[in-house]
């Protein structure tokens, strides 16, 4: 008797097992054990984009050392594309393409579409990302569900200018029309601390799970230090800077740029009260802030759309804080709102 019970239970178990192996299979919940890998299609595209951010950061490098910038103006003299715009985002969409055909990519250039060389491809991925675990309400997004936004070098005016450090790489991530997850690269990162300094960094970023490859700061409690833009500057912008009474105003170029400067305690707002700066410009850098805790709206408080038919202008400019949102928001004068029409 003793044995049949045995029998039957070990039966019992076997069957119960197999059960659930096979609900797991059939039923598209990924249970939580396999989710803490991170193998994720969402982690495996920030983990490939951080190296093809790498790749374009060493492109953007090249095309200054070999000397030639080959500099076309696009709508007017303060709206360029450059050797390094063309090559790094040939890069950086053709190897996003090869290893994730059905994602919906849209760069900032209008290229032609040809065969990319292969020197220009990056297969990699970093793979510590792969180490992260994936937010769970991401865990089971699909490939085509994804579109990324892509500004192959922000900054260009100041990069034919020499201004090197305001160079960044951006790869945006968005799902269901929202940014949640990017990747930075700043070519020239420590260009002025020697020639035994590491060149370049990455910063990445997924919401819910944070931003890496910085050391959050923030600047002296009380003082309003505003960063704004340095080479596409207006009447609103100036303004709209005047109207909230910063101690201190930074002009420096790109929106990369400017959110790292937020979160490195250099700047406590970005504020941009005119049309410019577009999707490729602010889905990246609004991850990274949104993932520490800060805020990227336009002037009027509207959260930005991502999904892939959205009109690619932020006319309604850009308001941006680590913290103390309200303080910059509520100083807006009501005559800049009106002008800017999201
Ligand atoms: P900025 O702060 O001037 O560096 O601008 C941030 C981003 O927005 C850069 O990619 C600029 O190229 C873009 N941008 C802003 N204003 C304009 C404009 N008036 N024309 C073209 N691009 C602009
Ligand atoms: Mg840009
Ligand atoms: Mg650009």
């Amino acid at each position: 008797a003793k044995a049949r019970y045995w029998t039957r239970r070990g039966t019992w178990i076997y069957d119960n097992a197999l059960l659930l192996l096979l609900k797991c299979l059939w039923s598209n919940v990924v249970p939580e054990f396999i989710m803490a890998s991170g193998n994720t299609v969402l982690m495996r595209l920030v983990a490939s984009a951080y190296s093809i951010a790498q790749k374009a950061g060493m492109i953007v490098r090249r095309v200054i050392a070999e000397g030639d910038l080959g500099i076309v103006e696009k709508t007017c003299a303060t709206d360029l594309q450059t050797k390094a715009d063309r090559l790094a985002q040939m890069s950086i969409c053709s190897s996003l393409a090869r290893k994730f055909p059905k994602l919906t990519i849209i760069g900032e250039e209008d290229l032609p579409s040809e065969e990319v060389d292969q020197e220009l491809i990056e297969d990699s991925q970093w793979e510590e990302i792969l180490k992260q675990p994936c937010p769970s309400q991401y865990s089971s997004i699909k490939e085509e569900d994804l579109v990324v936004w892509v500004d192959p070098l922000d900054g260009t005016k100041e990069y034919t200018e020499g201004l090197l450090d305001n160079v960044t790489v951006l790869i945006g991530i968005a799902y269901e029309g929202k940014a949640i997850a990017g990747v930075i690269n700043q070519p020239y990162y420590n260009y002025e601390a020697g020639p035994d300094a590491v060149l370049g960094r990455t910063i990445w970023g997924v919401l819910g799970l944070g931003a890496f490859g910085f050391q959050l700061k923030e600047v002296p409690a009380g003082k309003h230090i505003i960063t704004t833009t340095r080479s596409h500057s207006n009447k609103l912008v100036t303004d709209c800077v005047t109207a909230m009474n910063p101690d201190a105003v930074l002009r420096v170029g790109g929106a990369g740029n400017k959110i790292i400067q937020l979160i490195e305690g250099k700047a406590s707002a970005y504020v941009f009260a005119s049309p410019g700066c577009k999707k490729w410009d602010t889905c990246a850098p609004e991850v990274i802030l949104h993932a520490v805790g800060g805020k990227l709206t336009d002037i009027h408080g509207n959260v930005l759309q991502y999904h892939k038919d959205v009109k690619h202008m932020n006319s309604a400019g850009v308001l941006a804080t680590l913290r103390n949102y309200d303080y910059y928001a509520s100083r807006v004068p009501e005559s800049i709102k009106n002008a800017l029409v999201p």
